[in-house]
């Protein structure tokens, strides 16, 4: 598993408009903060830039339970890690 621990057995399919990630988390909310997003403003921008922030959330797609979570896990997994080998 390389989103969410193993033995997880639901968690939230989302997708970030701004940066267009797709990803998986154990929380199951109708928007979370982008991780991509968030470390890309870590730097250089102070805390009062909240308006910034709310468009780098990404939303809940799906919810997965059960076996989906894991074939979702390793599907987007291939995804990344498969094909992208030029930035090593
Ligand atoms: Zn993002």
């Amino acid at each position: 598993m390389y989103y969410v621990p193993d033995g997880t057995l639901k968690c939230g399919y989302y997708e970030c408009p701004k940066c267009k990630e797709k990803f998986l988390d154990v929380s199951v909310k109708e928007i979370i903060p982008c991780p991509y997003c968030e470390d890309e403003t870590d730097y250089e921008i102070g805390p009062d830039e909240d308006l910034n922030n709310l468009q780098s959330d990404a939303k809940l797609i799906q919810v997965l339970e059960g076996e989906d979570v894991e074939k979702m896990d390793t599907l987007l997994s291939l995804a990344i890690t498969g094909g992208n080998y030029d930035w090593i």
